[in-house]
């Protein structure tokens, strides 16, 4: 499973859907005194009009007094909420770039949060990384360069996590398969003159997910919040570039849910083939067995045509047989009839008959 992300702002607007709501629906409620429809400010903190305090999404959350970048929160919650058996401070702090003691902070707090339900999530090893992207200063003109800005600076590089879960089936090459996901994560601030729309974006990130090599590429995106198709839930675009998606952040956990729960039965079929395909095919016994279903097949049809014939045979006989009851019964009729027109003409004479005087 390898995952890229890296936008603070679309985590923001995460964490302010999820408290309290989307678009027209939002209602943001002070977490100091209980107001609801509090107004947003222009440097995208909130102002509650009853007790007069500022306050950001983070106040009242987890999140709160932590200097934490919440791109770093977002993968610990997502690390510890899929870690079945659970995960240790030591691991985390490997996995995110913490010290131990921020990791054992961050656990403690996600693990109340949680509760630890039976959510599906991975298994396995999970592992992190953190990559930078963005063009190299020693290949850039003189004129270009940024100052103090060699290896792993912020200041003209993107900071990128991968993660990664690794499975325990093996391809042909003795290598591990696992899925991988390229995440792009636009916010209305990630718009130029030429791009504003979801769909200018998918091209690029359909170029990025190849040359990383994912299979699976999700724009993250607040871009056309209006746009009643992109807030119904996990938009498949495949018909354009396959396997790839549009989603809003809530939709975040499901689709990662849904594709490693996809790329776990598409493994399991692949190792089913595998095993069919490496059985070897016994020829003489494969000769010998079509030789006996023939014989045994033959038998059967056989003695089903024997069996036919008799019916038949049967039948026939059954036909003979009625025809005579038939021919009975008409003669009797008949008699019947005969007997009766006797009895009818005896009764009409007998009434029309006059007596001697
Ligand atoms: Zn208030």
């Amino acid at each position: 499973m390898t995952m890229y992300f890296n936008n603070e702002d679309t985590c923001k607007q995460a964490i302010i859907e999820t408290r309290w709501g989307v678009g027209d629906n939002q209602d943001v409620v002070c977490p100091y005194c209980g107001e609801h429809h509090c107004v947003t400010r222009k440097d995208g903190r909130f102002r509650c009009n009853h007790c007069k305090r500022n306050f950001s999404c983070k106040v009242g959350t987890i999140f709160e007094d932590s200097n934490l970048s919440l791109v770093k929160w977002f993968i610990a919650m997502y690390l510890i909420s899929s870690h079945k058996k659970g995960i240790s401070s030591c691991q985390l702090a490997r996995d995110i770039k913490v010290t131990q003691t921020t990791a054992w902070h961050m656990l403690h707090k996600v693990r109340v949060l949680l509760a630890q339900d039976d959510a599906e999530g991975f298994s396995g090893e999970v592992e992190c990384d953190e990559v930078y992207i963005g063009g190299r200063e020693k290949w850039k003109h003189q004129s270009m360069r940024t100052p103090h800005t060699q290896g792993r600076s912020t200041k003209t590089k993107t900071p990128v996590f991968g993660m990664m879960e690794r499975s325990e089936i093996e391809n042909e090459d003795g290598e591990f398969d696992y899925i991988s996901i390229m995440f792009e994560m636009k916010n209305k601030n990630d718009t130029t003159a030429t791009k504003h729309k979801n769909e200018d974006f998918l091209k690029k990130l359909d170029e990025d997910r190849r040359k990383k090599g994912c299979e699976y590429a999700v724009l993250v995106s607040l871009l056309e919040p209006d746009n009643e198709t992109y807030n119904t839930g996990i938009i498949d675009v495949s018909h354009k570039y396959e396997k790839m998606y549009v989603i809003r952040p809530q939709f975040f956990i499901p689709i990662i849910t849904l594709l490693v729960q996809a790329a776990k039965k598409s493994l399991e079929y692949k190792r089913q083939l595998a095993i069919a395909q490496s059985k070897e095919v016994d020829v003489t016994n494969f000769e010998s067995k079509l030789n006996e279903f023939r014989n045994l097949f033959g038998n059967n049809v056989k003695n089903a045509h024997d069996r036919f014939r008799d019916a038949i045979a049967a039948i026939d006989k059954s036909i003979a047989d009625l025809q005579k009851v038939k021919d009975n019964l008409l003669k009797s009729d008949d008699h019947l009839r005969l007997a009766n027109d006797k009895v009818e003409g005896l009764t009409i004479r007998k009434l029309t008959h006059t007596p001697p005087r």
